[in-house]
């Protein structure tokens, strides 16, 4: 199969322009850099090596959709306040996995394409820690710590972080080829530091909290399957096995970022779980004891959060379009560029 597929055909190092699409210890597989649109819509129906990574996030989007909805079924979302944080957490849950396989089935349209690709799906990952400091803050802080300062700041703290996390998982695109290793020391930052802050609850809830008070109910199981998973998605991430230990043995089925894939997902679902019995096992405790949500601190949180990553988005590209043909993160552009100073 792999002499059908781009480098197939042309060698693996036969075109230097074409760098940035390579993935270590990935041999074969790879979709031509230049395809249309539509072919990369009919590729993700064929068998290359981001097959796997599109459906591994094309599927549990709508896993998530379709939990949504019957959930709204039995959840009056609307006009109960108690539920908003929750139902933005649930929009960003829907929202990372679908850019990610939007992002996968189009990143080889260009280098350009690439990482625009990219930048949403960071700033999707980065709204998704957001929506976890929504249920977090709402449904999870133990008992102790409600209406503490950390409590009142925790979301917009976690709004600020992503534009931060967003802004860093961005520019981490930049250095990649000439150091790979700082590109990827920042973009794993970028992702390990909002994962740590929205945990902070749960950390304390898991691990030093204990008396009555410590909200130590059923969901426990579910947070700690939940962090379980996310310790190994980063594992996968940072580690690149198992592909690294046998270059070219997974490059269509088993590589660390299917394998990054599922975890990440498995382990929302469990957070998912876990929230929905906290949610359900708190709600008198916390209606009594905690201010309602608001709908400017949710919805209009949530819009100006949107907003703001877009923004950082859009300044990345333009960033990106003016560095056309000077900078080495746009490899591609640089035959183009030799053909347009022939003309
Ligand atoms: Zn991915």
């Amino acid at each position: 199969t792999s002499d059908s597929t781009f480098w197939g055909k042309f060698g693996v190092h036969s075109e230097p322009e074409y760098t940035i699409f390579w993935e270590d210890g990935i041999m074969s597989g790879y979709r031509h850099p230049k395809s249309s649109a539509l072919d990369c819509i009919l590729s993700s129906f064929q068998m290359t090596n981001e097959t796997v990574n599109i459906w591994t996030h094309f599927l549990p989007t709508w896993y998530f959709v379709w939990r949504f909805l019957v959930l709204s079924y039995s959840l009056d979302f609307c006009r109960d306040a108690y539920y908003w944080p929750f139902l933005a957490y649930m929009f960003l849950v829907c929202l990372y996995p679908f850019t990610s396989s939007c992002a996968h089935t189009f990143s080889t349209m260009s280098a350009h394409a690439r990482h625009i690709c990219y930048f949403l799906d960071y700033g999707a990952l980065s709204l998704y820690s957001l929506g976890c400091a929504f249920s977090y803050g709402a449904y999870s802080m133990p008992d102790r710590w409600v209406n503490s300062t950390l409590h009142h700041y925790f979301v917009p703290m976690a709004a600020f972080n992503s534009f931060i996390c967003t802004s860093l998982s961005c520019y981490s695109r930049f250095p990649e080829l000439e150091c790979p290793r700082l590109s990827k020391i920042l973009r794993t930052l970028a992702f390990v530091y909002p994962f740590v802050f929205d945990n902070i609850p749960l950390f304390y809830r898991l691990l030093f909290c204990f008396g009555d008070d410590c909200t130590w109910n059923d969901t426990i199981a579910g947070y700690f399957y939940h962090l379980l998973f996310a310790l190994l998605t980063g594992f996968l991430f940072a580690s690149h096995l198992p592909e690294r230990l046998a270059p070219g043995r997974f490059d269509y089925i088993g590589h660390s970022h299917q394998l990054f894939h599922i975890c990440a997902v498995v382990g929302t679902h469990f957070q998912l779980e876990a929230i929905l019995w906290d949610m359900h096992l708190r709600q008198a405790w916390l209606s009594a004891h905690a201010l309602p949500p608001t709908f400017a601190q949710t919805f209009g949180m949530l819009s100006a959060a949107l907003l703001g990553n877009l923004l950082i988005i859009t300044t990345f590209t333009c960033v990106l379009l003016r560095a056309s043909g000077t900078n080495s993160i746009l490899q591609s552009t640089v035959p183009e560029v030799a053909q347009l100073k022939e003309q």
